[in-house]
């Protein structure tokens, strides 16, 4: 990849400084999860594979994939000219409209699910599809509580932030009656104290403690994100998936993998449950669908459940239902990840991104774990070192964040966590350079705060 972006799309991103956006923006735009004063905008002028530019040409690391939803890497032509094709022909549809794009959307979208699921209901986001798994469950059980884990994120909509446990729930509570807690496959800090070699899954079992308690013939639905996502990328113990499956399986309840950050060859897999070979009953995903290039977010359903609606009635909709801009994207999102071998790509350079996070967690003493599973890495910090800083936690994530954007690499620091998920199409050169810089801005934020 050239250090200079070429002319033309210098040009093409015009010819608007950074400082003049965000000064128009903070005018008259919100930024979201942030007090406005704090807000840190990226400037992003247009990207290419792994890599962006921002409004000065500089070349950036996309190790967040924007938001962890850019799998696929930008400027990808072919689902710009699919884009494109679809505005040409058919732009605007009624929800119930026949076209090729959201036909074939749901062909592929069974093809790459796991096991027979093969019913898509088509929105716009994540926490759409989540709201839809939540009316799905209800209606399809008739049971009116769920289970849902505590460090867990499911979206900024009522019901979605409801079933979140992270601190986002907290300014907006009461949310939805009969949301339960269930404790997190959180091995680095287990909440029983124990090591996943001996540990029998105590938080699985407890997820049944909590099942008897409240009583199986109340619970619609299990939620569970399929690897935790921005609460820490914990990679659940092998064994928990299966047991999630038995438990729900005993009782009459609906499994729920929420994949939308986890899906789409985020892992290594198509889905991060394939890793188990477990097929949930209802799965969520958005995010690398279309790998944000259009919004969309998508309920999946096994047969039995999709059968449920055919002589009751869904009720469930929206207007911008199966848009066909964002059915023309994910399709063509899902054959380049096909075409391309992303999914591949992203096991092989995981595999290495894994060895090396596991390294640093080994050799440095503020490491506390390095995980990773596909290009899901996460460098957990130890949270006894960072409070010894000075100005602790708070400090050191303003610091870090100053020293990863001196060396121009967009990644997520939160809580202790710092994640490592560029786009599946990353090269083994990127990679190191990237996490080589991102070592560099570790280091310079503790050493600036010793
Ligand atoms: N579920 C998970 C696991 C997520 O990570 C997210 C978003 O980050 C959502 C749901 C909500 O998706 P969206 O932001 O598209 O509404």
């Amino acid at each position: 990849m050239s250090e200079a972006p070429p002319q033309t799309h210098r040009e093409r991103s015009g010819a608007q400084s950074a400082q003049d956006l965000a000064e128009r923006q903070r005018r008259h735009v919100l930024y979201t999860w942030t007090a406005q004063r704090q807000a840190r905008p990226v400037s992003i002028a247009y990207g290419e594979g792994a890599m962006f530019y921002d409004h000065e040409g500089k070349r950036w690391f996309d190790f967040e994939s924007q938001v962890f939803n850019c799998n696929l890497g930008h400027g990808d032509q072919r689902v710009i000219e699919a884009i494109s094709r679809q505005a040409q022909e058919l732009a605007c549809a009624h929800p119930a409209a026949l076209f090729e794009a959201k036909a074939r959307l749901g062909e592929l979208l069974a093809e790459v699910s796991p096991g027979d699921m093969s019913h898509a209901f088509l929105c716009l986001s994540g926490s759409e599809a989540i709201e839809n798994a939540y009316k799905v469950a209800r209606m399809i059980t008739g049971r009116p509580k769920v289970i849902a884990r505590r460090r867990s994120y499911h979206g900024a909509s009522m019901g979605a932030l409801s079933l979140t446990g992270d601190a986002r729930r907290r300014p907006l509570e009461p949310g939805l009656w009969g949301v339960l807690r269930a404790d997190d496959p959180y091995c680095y800090r287990c909440p029983y104290g124990l090591k996943p070699d001996g540990c029998a899954l105590q938080c699985a079992t407890h997820i049944e403690h909590v099942i008897e308690m409240e009583g199986p013939d109340s619970i619609a639905a299990i939620f569970a994100e399929g690897v935790t996502g921005s609460n820490g990328g914990f990679i659940p113990p092998d064994g928990y998936w299966r047991h999630l499956r038995e438990l729900c399986d005993k009782h009459g309840i609906l499994l729920v993998a929420d994949e939308v950050f986890s899906g789409f060859g985020r892992t290594g897999e198509w889905f991060a449950v394939d890793h188990w070979g477990v097929v949930p009953d209802l799965m969520t995903v958005a995010k690398g669908i279309t790998s944000g290039y259009a919004p969309m977010g998508a309920l999946l359903m096994r047969p039995e459940l999709a059968s449920h609606f055919e002589d009751e009635q869904l009720w469930c909709g929206l207007t911008s239902y199966a848009h066909p801009i964002s059915c023309a994207a994910a399709v063509a999102t899902i054959k380049a990840y096909q075409e391309d071998g992303l999914i591949d790509n992203a096991r092989q350079q995981g595999a290495w991104l894994k060895a090396e996070l596991e390294a640093v967690a080994r050799s440095e003493p503020w490491c506390g774990e390095g995980r990773c599973l596909g290009l899901f890495g996460t460098l957990e910090l130890d949270h006894h070192y960072i409070a010894t800083l000075e100005g602790g936690e708070p400090a050191f994530s303003v610091a870090l964040k100053d020293a990863l954007a001196q060396r121009q690499v967009h990644a997520l620091y939160k809580d202790h966590n710092l994640f490592i998920t560029p786009p599946l199409c990353v090269t083994s050169e990127q990679l190191a350079e990237g996490l080589g810089r991102t070592q560099e801005a570790i280091a310079e934020a503790l050493t600036r705060l010793s």
